[in-house]
């Protein structure tokens, strides 16, 4: 686990999409950004919850094939970064922990993204990240 002092972030309208997390001071490449945190469910539980339609957005993030973190919660800013196509930020799953670092340098005040890569063969979701290299879709390849 990262020691460092989480990135001051900033919360507010996305042009991605509703809203969306701002760095609030510079950010350095390779810096670490913020833990994605949550509630850590088994698949099953994480499939039940993607179908609920009561539910007012999908924030399971997968850490392998077997559990998943529902961010659905106050305390969890990541859960405010938007896809990318051509994302500022990438993510490193170690054990059951999803830790979001800088790809490259983040101007203070530049929205964070991150590449969702949603699976290939499920549901088919749009992008509209606004990136020249946008591939259309926020599922994989
Ligand atoms: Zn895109």
């Amino acid at each position: 686990m990262p020691n460092q002092t989480p990135c001051p972030l900033v919360v507010g309208e996305s042009a991605i999409h509703g809203k969306g997390c701002y760095a609030g001071e510079f950010i350095a490449a390779g810096a670490f950004i913020i833990e994605y945190v949550g509630e850590l469910i088994p698949a099953e539980e994480a499939y039940r919850r993607e179908q609920d339609p009561t539910r007012s957005g999908i924030y399971t993030f997968w850490t392998g094939d077997e559990w998943a973190i529902d961010g659905y919660r106050e305390d969890n800013t990541a859960r405010f970064i938007n896809h990318s196509c051509a994302p500022n930020c990438d993510y490193r799953i170690e054990g059951q922990h999803v830790l979001i670092y800088a790809a490259r340098d983040i101007a203070a005040g530049e929205e964070l993204s991150i590449d969702y890569s949603y699976g290939a063969d499920g549901e088919v979701v749009p992008c509209a990240c606004g990136a020249p290299e946008c591939r259309g879709r926020i599922n994989s390849i």
